[in-house]
């Protein structure tokens, strides 16, 4: 259900701005600043340190900004105090905060994997991922029924029809799903049917859908935008934990660089960086980093490494069959050794995989 949008005022925190002046800057340079500095905070203290002038501002954090300060004549730098994003960040050395999403712990000791495929195809080729997952432990089945494509000509998923399709193999098998939306206005229809709701790399701008998923009750694997910096991806986050949702995940599924050969670049050091930034587990994706099967084993070896606390990989039964990301796409075979190669790197940095016990 749409509620119109929340105003920005209603939740700005109170943030606290540095404003240091140029040693060199002129009585007028100062006296500017300050007359800015009164018409857009609420408090403005000027004191003076080693013989520059500094501005401490406190405010709204939606009129005092940083960047306004550093442009004006005089400013050597301004800077906020505080976090930038109060909800996703972490407090004080806590680091990440486990949640649960079903009996499952996302973020704590344990590396969760999340495969399956792209998207939905059929009941026959969710059942086979389903009964293959299920055997080597993986509880978390994935598939897109809403594909955003670079096309509009290309396989656009099987929509909700599907995305039940998927909800009930999933259970025969007793696995979790997660699945992606797109649309603002069908949030509550995948949530109904999904344990984790994804958004998509393309959708981590989409503000009014970020409210809503926030809105929904479950869980949210946000994915990093293929050019978003950090500060935007946490930013996204902060909208969702905002509406009142705090299951809240960070994807890295690679960024546009240079890089030749792969789909994209894997920003490893986005695990370790979000990590001590925000308290919210952060998975990898290196499916989509790889775009070619035979990067997808080392890329998730470097994630594990890295600290990830869940890895998603895309899987069938027969990749060449794929509607989608086909080349990417594992068989069960490559899934397997996968699976006992990360168990290896998982181990050597003091983790484990977190497989399920009825596997044989
Ligand atoms: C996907 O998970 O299938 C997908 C479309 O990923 P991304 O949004 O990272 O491209
Ligand atoms: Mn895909």
């Amino acid at each position: 259900m749409h509620r119109p949008e929340t105003t920005t005022s209603d939740n700005t925190p109170e943030r606290a701005v540095l404003v240091v002046m140029h040693r060199g800057a002129s009585e007028a340079d100062l006296t500017a600043v300050e007359s800015l500095a009164r018409r857009r905070a609420r408090q403005v203290e000027t004191s003076c340190v080693a013989g520059c002038a500094i501005l401490t501002l406190r405010g709204a954090a939606c009129t005092v900004d940083p960047a306004l300060f550093a442009c004006q004549r005089g400013v050597a730098r301004a800077f906020g105090l505080d976090a930038s994003f109060p909800k996703a960040s972490t407090e004080r050395g806590q680091g990440t905060v486990p949640l649960e999403v079903g009996a499952l712990r996302f973020g704590g000791e344990a590396v969760q994997v999340i495969a399956g495929p792209c998207a939905v195809r059929d009941e026959e080729q969710l059942e086979q991922t389903a009964a293959r997952l299920a055997s080597l432990g993986v509880r978390v089945m994935r598939a897109g029924a809403f594909k955003p494509r670079t096309s509009p000509y290309s396989y656009q998923g099987a929509g909700l029809e599907g995305l039940r399709l998927l909800r009930s193999c999933a259970d025969r098998h007793r696995l979790l799903v997660l699945s992606e939306v797109m649309d603002p206005a069908l949030v509550s229809e995948v949530a109904a049917c999904a344990d984790i709701v994804q958004l998509g790399a393309r959708s981590m701008y989409n503000y009014p859908l970020l409210r809503e998923v926030g809105r929904c009750g479950k869980p949210v694997l946000i994915k990093r935008g293929m050019s978003a910096t950090y500060d935007e991806l946490l930013g996204a986050a902060e909208y969702v934990l905002l509406e009142g949702n705090d299951r809240v995940m960070l994807c890295e599924r690679g960024i546009r660089t240079f890089s030749a050969g792969a789909r994209a670049t894997l920003d490893v050091a986005a695990v370790p960086l979000l990590k001590s930034r925000a308290r919210l587990p952060v998975l990898v994706d290196p499916s989509h980093a790889a775009g070619c099967r035979s990067l997808v084993e080392p890329l998730a070896c470097a994630a594990i490494a890295a600290g990830a606390d869940a890895i998603v990989i895309e899987v069938e039964q027969t990749p060449d069959d794929a509607l989608s990301d086909a080349s990417q796409t594992l068989d069960f075979a490559q899934l397997e050794a996968l699976l006992a190669r990360v168990a290896r790197v998982a181990s050597a940095v003091g983790r484990e995989l977190a497989l399920g016990a009825d596997r044989g």
